[in-house]
């Protein structure tokens, strides 16, 4: 019962909208999972227990947070993704390898869909060939919402109404919908590689999990998926000068 309540308080406090901005929302299992999640829905996770419960990224080094290890569904991030030639391309493309590209162009450039009505990829035009073969969706909320997002589960969004609906990119433009800019900032950090911290204080990031640099008593380092690396309070490590070029 108690720990409801803590459930509801909690979400209550992270749909703030003055606070939450930097925060990105995390997902656990509060009966007993061993890791926590990106995706309130996440597949690694049986459904008895979906959806997971949400808490904020900046208490990962708090109790019972700093107990839990990254999923697979942080560390690999998936978001809607799009591809287009960084040397001069009109089209936005659904495949990394599409078949109307010259050969010297492949693989493609992969950037979030997320920022599709952004600079450089607001005059992308869609790819006649992968678009209609390949659909990459984005989700909405049909009730009247007015942004598009990349996650189903996005916190911006009264919980009332998720998981969200999914959308087309191609349907975008006649949707009039807008980015959400809590998914635009936790996609910047889709292409960011894994890097390794200590839990314990510290105010680096490190590219090695063992550290010379750092008291051999924190070693090894804990992971820090790329997906956390643009939010609270991450977003204050700076390179180690020491392992990371
Ligand atoms: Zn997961
Ligand atoms: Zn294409
Ligand atoms: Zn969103
Ligand atoms: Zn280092």
């Amino acid at each position: 019962m108690k720990r409801k309540l803590l459930a509801v308080g909690l979400a209550a406090a992270l749909s703030c909208a003055t606070c939450a901005q930097a925060e990105l929302t995390l997902y656990y299992n509060p009966d007993g999972g061993a890791c926590y999640h990106a995706d309130a829905y996440c597949e690694a996770v049986h459904e008895n227990y979906l959806p997971l419960d949400p808490f904020g990224a900046s208490q990962l080094d708090e109790a019972p947070y700093a107990l839990l290890t990254p999923c697979t569904c942080v560390l690999e991030a998936r978001v809607p993704t799009l591809y287009y030639n960084a040397e001069g391309g009109s089209y936005y493309h659904t495949m990394a390898n599409c078949a109307v590209v010259d050969d010297e162009y492949l693989p493609l450039t992969a950037f979030p869909a997320s920022q599709l009505g952004q600079a450089p990829y607001a005059s992308l035009l869609p790819c006649e060939r992968c678009t209609q073969e390949t659909h990459v969706y984005v989700y909405h909320n049909a009730d009247g919402g007015r942004r598009y997002h990349s996650s189903p589960t996005c916190y911006t969004v009264d919980a009332d109404y998720l998981p969200l609906q999914e959308i087309d990119v191609r349907d975008l433009p006649a949707s009039g919908l807008e980015a959400c800019d809590a998914c635009v900032q936790r996609d910047q950090g889709m292409a960011l590689p894994v890097a390794y911290f200590n839990p314990a204080g510290g105010a680096h990031y490190h590219e090695d999990p063992n550290c010379a640099t750092v008291d051999a008593a924190y070693l090894p380092l804990s992971v820090l998926p790329g997906l956390l690396r643009g939010s609270e309070p991450f977003n204050r490590l700076t390179p180690c000068e020491t392992c990371c070029k």
